[in-house]
């Protein structure tokens, strides 16, 4: 029979099913508070409406369940067949009536969290291919879907902020930051070096082979992740008073 918990015992793997159920009701809670005929307004992700988002963040989750599926059976699953098959996807589900959406995005979150359950704790660490291309362990999945509840929850632009988040959220996305600059900005590149003003720790990139100008930004840890995921560039600066340039592309 299968379990009615998780199967995981590892704490920091706890801590990341926490994070993102949070992430997951928070998500729900904006989308709930959103009136039917504000669907059709605009989201804050360039170029989709709200019902686009909706569609994506729900596809997002049946996208992920075929990933812990492949890790539970070990049969080869894709999150998308192509880019363009994502896309189409999202824009038949945008067509879909509000209850249709709301229920297609509740239903999948379910079933997401139906197949994390049931994961036995062995195959947490099978690896599984990103949509990127990108061999993870399953256990990535969870913070796959943890920054992406989060954040898209901020960009129903019904009142969500990033100011909303747990601080070790916010420490854990400014290191999502940096990890994904590293991969994306190219040898060469300018170099970029992230200070909270209210956190010990500052965040830097570090370009091989950098022009030896690191591009400083400076903000509350929450107003940097605000500008690095690309939402906004309010209350941050660099070190001599300048709105920075718009931060390197995240995911
Ligand atoms: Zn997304």
């Amino acid at each position: 029979m299968p379990a009615r918990t998780d199967n995981v015992r590892d704490p920091e793997l706890v801590a990341a099913l926490l994070m993102m159920r949070r992430g997951q009701a928070y998500w729900a809670r904006k989308l709930n508070e959103l009136h039917d005929d504000e669907f059709d307004g605009p989201s804050r992700v360039p170029g989709w409406t709200r019902r686009q988002l909706i569609a994506h963040v729900g596809f997002h989750a049946r996208a992920l369940a075929r990933l812990v599926e492949w890790a539970r059976t070990g049969v080869e699953r894709r999150m998308y067949d192509s880019p363009e098959q994502r896309a189409e996807e999202i824009d038949f589900g945008a067509t879909l009536p509000t209850e249709a959406l709301r229920n297609l995005c509740a239903h999948a979150a379910v079933h997401l969290n139906v197949e994390w359950r049931d994961l036995p704790e062995a195959s947490w660490r099978s690896e599984v291919r990103t949509a990127g291309g990108r061999l993870v362990p399953a256990t990535e999945t969870v913070w796959m879907r943890t920054r992406e509840v989060w954040i898209h929850a901020v960009d129903l632009d019904n009142g969500g902020r990033v100011t909303d988040f747990p601080p070790e959220l916010v420490d854990a996305l400014l290191e999502d930051l940096v990890r994904v600059w590293r991969w994306k900005i190219r040898v060469g590149d300018r170099d970029v070096i992230l200070e909270p003003v209210d956190r010990a720790q500052r965040h830097r990139v570090q370009i091989e082979g950098d022009r030896g100008d690191p591009l400083i930004v400076r903000g509350t840890a929450a107003d940097l992740v605000t500008w690095g995921t690309g939402r906004g560039d309010k209350n941050v600066s660099t070190p001599e008073g300048d709105r920075p340039p718009p931060a390197p592309g995240w995911p």
